[in-house]
């Protein structure tokens, strides 16, 4: 018997390029499901379905800037035309405060505006223009990557803090309105990954408290160093799948302790 947990279902996966969105990509794809990945860069998407293809996937690579809100339809258009009707959506992609930090005072108007779009907007939006297939077949996914910023405030970041928290907001909302239908919306709350966006957070960090690379990563977390990016897969291979059909609305924390409310 085929125990494959997302045997026959299909997945968009936003962000998907690298980082926490590919090993999620990669973990889906492991599982059985077909996967359309979006991101900008072309170069990172074609050797991640490289990747899954060599390990007897099914993936499809999309590339598109989803900051720009006229593209969102044509993504979900192609994903659909590629590996079939959808049944779950991870709104992955994000901007993070280290791109820009900046103190409240100073803040970059341009990249509160940016940092909103990516991380609250977009999700709302794809999500919208996911829901009509999810809505016929009477059951369907959607995954917010969300984060501990999403439960609590971020020095020098008060634009990814908000987003963050505003995706919360959308993640409930959205689950209670769906409950009757057979379609859960769930957020995963990663503590500090491993990531590119992660790295440059922390050489803010260390800069800013006078502290070495070494000292900030040997406390960041009660576990004493930061989390992988195949550390939120399992979470999201269970919230993908059907074992997790009464879980909705919640938003689980995967911080090695960082965070526990
Ligand atoms: P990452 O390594 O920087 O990867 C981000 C992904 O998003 C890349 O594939 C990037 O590809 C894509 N992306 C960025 N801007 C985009 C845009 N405008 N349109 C389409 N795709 C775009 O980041 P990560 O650390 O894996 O983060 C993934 C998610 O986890 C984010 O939502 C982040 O907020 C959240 N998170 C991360 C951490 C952490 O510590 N790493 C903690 C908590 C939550 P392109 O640049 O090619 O577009």
């Amino acid at each position: 018997m085929d125990s494959s947990k997302l045997k026959d279902k299909t997945a968009l996966v936003t962000g998907a390029g690298r980082g926490i969105g590919r090993a999620i990509s990669v973990g889906f794809a492991a599982e059985g499901a077909r996967i359309a990945v979006t991101a900008r860069s072309t170069d990172e998407l074609e050797s991640l379905v490289k990747e899954i293809e060599s390990s007897g996937g099914t993936a499809v690579a999309i590339s598109a800037d989803l900051s720009n809100r006229s593209l969102h339809k044509k993504v979900v258009q192609k994903a659909e035309e590629s590996i079939g009707s959808l049944d779950i959506l991870v709104n992955n992609a994000g901007i993070g405060s280290s791109s820009n930090p900046q103190p409240f005072c100073n803040f970059d108007d341009a990249f509160w505006d940016q940092s909103l779009e990516l991380n609250l907007t977009t999700p709302y939006l794809l999500s919208k223009t996911v829901l009509p297939s999810l809505l016929k077949k009477n059951r369907g996914r959607i995954i917010n990557i969300a984060s501990v910023a999403s439960k609590s405030p971020q020095v020098h970041g008060v634009a990814y803090a908000a987003s963050k928290h505003g995706l919360l907001g959308l993640t409930r909302t959205l689950a209670l309105e769906m409950a009757p239908s057979g379609i859960t919306v769930n957020a995963i709350c990663p503590g500090p990954v491993q990531t590119e966006m992660n790295d440059k957070r922390i050489e803010y960090d260390a800069k800013r408290l006078g502290r070495t690379l070494a000292e900030i990563e040997a406390n960041i977390t009660p576990i004493g160093r930061r989390l992988q990016p195949k550390e939120i897969v399992p979470m999201a291979i269970l919230l993908a799948s059907d074992d997790s059909s009464a879980i909705t609305g919640q938003a689980f924390n995967i911080c090695g302790g960082m965070a526990m409310y």
